[in-house]
């Protein structure tokens, strides 16, 4: 079955995300591990893991459906060693809090050059960075999210994710998380079934489909090949309604989940239940 979520808040704590998702009738979502916009956090307390798994219980979510993000202040590619630094840290602190919530997946944006070098030495940082993590941890997977290709982030080209992977030792531990609106922004088309398809083909020639673990479901404010990350309503955007209607009815993509991280979360409820009558057109 598709698993359509939200990427719903930690407000109050992590356990409240379960409860979040739940209430806007979410079979998936997504959450930070901790405050996005600092480095330092407190570390989970025993009570709110134990309430975290809990809820996830209660409300019949499986590892598999929920796709914690990682902090946007990381550059696992940073050129500068001390930013490098400070960045694999804060992803291992990262992956381990997902490990201690009994969560299997951890997506991050791949990391930017910033200028400073070049794309092949970028790309081989991050996936050193990315085995790093792995060897600090012991089963979570990192899930590399593919990039609208704004300023110098990498990972807007299914050959940049490939490139990674190809250099992460324990291939098991690395998945792919795309997003509909970084896709479209950075030239992929999906606008039509044909299109979407082709966009599909692509990425199973270059990446592998079998990498697959999750999707963000945005539409794109901005045109195909833009390289601008803004995130439109589903059915709002360049994209528009009908690539929706087509991923809603897709055999290949079952059972990861597939998060709306779309404007307003006033109308996730609605979004995620369109989303669910698209399977019956
Ligand atoms: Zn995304
Ligand atoms: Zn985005």
């Amino acid at each position: 079955m598709k698993r359509v979520g939200a990427h719903v808040s930690i407000a109050g704590g992590v356990e409240n995300a379960p409860l979040n998702a739940q209430k806007i009738g979410a079979k998936a979502f997504a959450m930070f591990t901790r405050n996005q916009r600092q480095w330092h956090s407190a570390p989970l307390s025993a009570a709110s893991i134990e309430a975290f798994r809990r809820n996830c219980e209660d409300a019949g979510f499986l590892p598999e459906h929920i796709l914690p993000h990682d902090s946007y202040l990381i550059n696992l590619g940073a050129p500068e060693p001390e930013k490098l630094e400070k960045s694999r840290k804060a992803f291992i602190t990262e992956m381990k809090r997902t490990e201690a919530l009994s969560l299997t997946m951890l997506n991050f944006h791949p990391g930017s050059h910033l200028k400073l070098t070049d794309e092949d030495t970028c790309l081989k940082t991050i996936a050193e960075s990315v085995n790093l993590s792995l060897d600090a941890t012991a089963e979570v997977t990192a899930v590399i999210e593919n990039t609208a290709g704004q300023g110098t982030n990498l990972g807007w080209q299914f050959e940049h994710l490939a490139r990674i992977i190809e250099l992460v030792e324990d291939k098991s531990r690395v998945g792919v998380c795309l997003d509909t609106c970084h896709l479209f922004a950075s030239g992929y088309d999906l606008r039509t079934p044909e299109a979407f398809d082709a966009t599909l083909a692509e990425f199973d020639r270059v990446v592998g489909l079998s990498y697959l673990r999750g999707m963000h479901l945005n539409d794109a404010k901005q045109k195909l090949g833009s390289r601008v990350d803004r995130h439109a309503c589903i059915g709002e955007g360049m994209i528009g309604r009908e690539a929706f209607v087509h991923l809603m009815q897709h055999p290949a993509i079952e059972e990861i989940p597939l998060i709306l991280e779309t404007p307003n979360s006033e109308s996730w409820a609605e979004e995620i239940e369109m989303l669910y009558s698209f399977t019956k057109e």
